[in-house]
């Protein structure tokens, strides 16, 4: 099999200076293009200063670099209003803003919270604290043997009580890509918003916020070729209009009397204080280079690294992949060794230049529920070949000899 990187690693200083390097940890962070550090240092040699604050060119120049990648993120993602996208530091800080603003005026003693199994603790432990701290119920829809979320759990588990359902686009632990349009429709038949963490997301499909059907959706820069510290939430305006803001300060508000304080207009009303505009220039630099690779393209890819990945150690004796079959999967191979401890596993595979997660993926709920206490996960992106797939397939059958006679 011969399945040729999307993009080249020329285009990948740090894939380009380290050619022996076999990166498969992109659902962790990816690797940046030339292309978004030229534009994060063009920022700083041209046009930086702090924006929406000073009457100068200079600050007229910041600001708009700030809103034109606001313009052309919020394009990528499908939202025709580019308002409704606030900038925060990434997925982890957006599903918390929902849970703080949103949900703390929303979110009564009696109510229900539901998610499912396979969430990331970014988008779990903002909603079980929350569901302590208002007395509210906290349920987490279980999954088909599969790895795939319940519908009919989900049906039964979503009342008429129930104000938010709460669920990621792509699982970062297993792969599984959720029918976003039926949990949308279970959730809205409630009266439940429908909230989405889209970190594995945006970075792999094509996300159509506006014909989703989502209330909200959350992403991560970093994982998407931008640069750490940057991501964000689009949501629907009349959501974030009658939402408190999260955090006070600079910025977001319109008046600040003595006793009272008015809000500014969306999106500065969430955006509090000297924004990332390095991080957003930055990611509309990725967005960019993922645009022009095209995201039905980049998709593909990775379902073919990732059918390719799961028929090779289909041959190796003892290793497990879970999840659903690979058509139903994101870009993610999260497998099993028998008894080889998935961190002596990554660690002997790092010795063979080859780096992939190990762990519980910040998702204890799901392997609770799978019986593991940690895999190991391989995650591809526009940059892998079936070569780094050959190269960790082979290196894995190569530990599991070492390790025959224990096994
Ligand atoms: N949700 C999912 C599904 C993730 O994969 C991750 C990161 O791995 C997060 C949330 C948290 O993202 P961040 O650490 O960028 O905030």
């Amino acid at each position: 099999m011969n399945i040729k990187a999307l993009a080249p690693r020329s285009d990948f200083p740090l894939l380009a200076g380290d050619p022996a390097l076999r990166y498969l940890d992109s659902a962790a962070t990816t690797q940046k293009p030339q292309s978004v550090l030229d534009a994060i240092g063009g920022y700083y040699k041209r046009e930086n200063a702090n924006p929406h604050r000073g009457a100068y060119a200079l600050s007229g120049a910041a600001t708009e670099a700030y809103q034109g990648a606001r313009d052309s993120i919020a394009r990528f993602l499908g939202a025709s209003d580019p308002d409704t996208l606030i900038f925060t530091r990434g997925t982890t800080e957006s599903l918390n803003l929902l849970a703080a603003a949103w949900g703390r005026a929303n979110v009564k003693k009696g109510d229900r919270i539901v998610v499912t199994r396979l969430e990331h603790h970014a988008n779990f432990v903002p909603w079980q604290q929350l569901a302590v701290a208002v007395g509210a119920e906290f349920k987490i829809c279980e999954l088909t043997s599969a790895g795939e979320i319940d519908l009919a759990n989900l049906n039964e588990l979503v009342t008429p009580n129930t104000k938010v359902v709460a669920f990621g686009h792509v699982s970062n632990a297993i792969g599984t890509v959720n029918p976003v349009a039926d949990i949308v429709a279970i959730a809205h038949r409630a009266g439940a918003l429908a909230l989405c963490d889209g970190a594995q997301g945006a970075p792999h499909i094509t996300v159509g916020f506006d014909s989703l059907g989502v209330d909200a959706y959350a992403f991560s820069g970093h994982k998407m070729l931008g640069p750490m510290g940057i991501g964000g939430l689009i949501a629907k305006r009349d959501l974030l209009e009658d939402m408190p803001p999260y955090q006070m300060g600079g910025d977001m508000i319109a008046l600040v009397g003595d006793n009272a304080t008015t809000w500014n207009v969306l999106p500065h009303k969430f955006e509090a204080g000297t924004p990332n505009v390095e991080g957003a220039v930055g990611l509309a630099a990725g967005v960019a280079y993922l645009e022009a690779l095209g995201m039905d393209r980049v998709y593909a890819h990775e379902s073919a690294l990732v059918q390719y990945a799961t028929e090779q150690f289909a041959s190796i004796e003892d290793v497990v992949v879970l999840g659903p079959p690979p058509e139903r999967r994101g870009g993610v191979v999260s497998f099993t060794l028998r008894d080889v401890h998935p961190h002596d596993l990554s660690q002997l595979l790092d010795a063979e230049h080859i780096a992939v997660r190990a762990g519980h993926h910040c998702a204890q709920p799901l392997m609770r529920s799978l019986g593991v206490n940690a895999t190991t996960r391989a995650s591809f992106y526009v940059y892998n070949d079936s070569s780094d797939v050959d190269a960790l397939v082979g290196a894995v059958a190569r530990v599991r000899e070492r390790f025959a006679v224990a096994l």
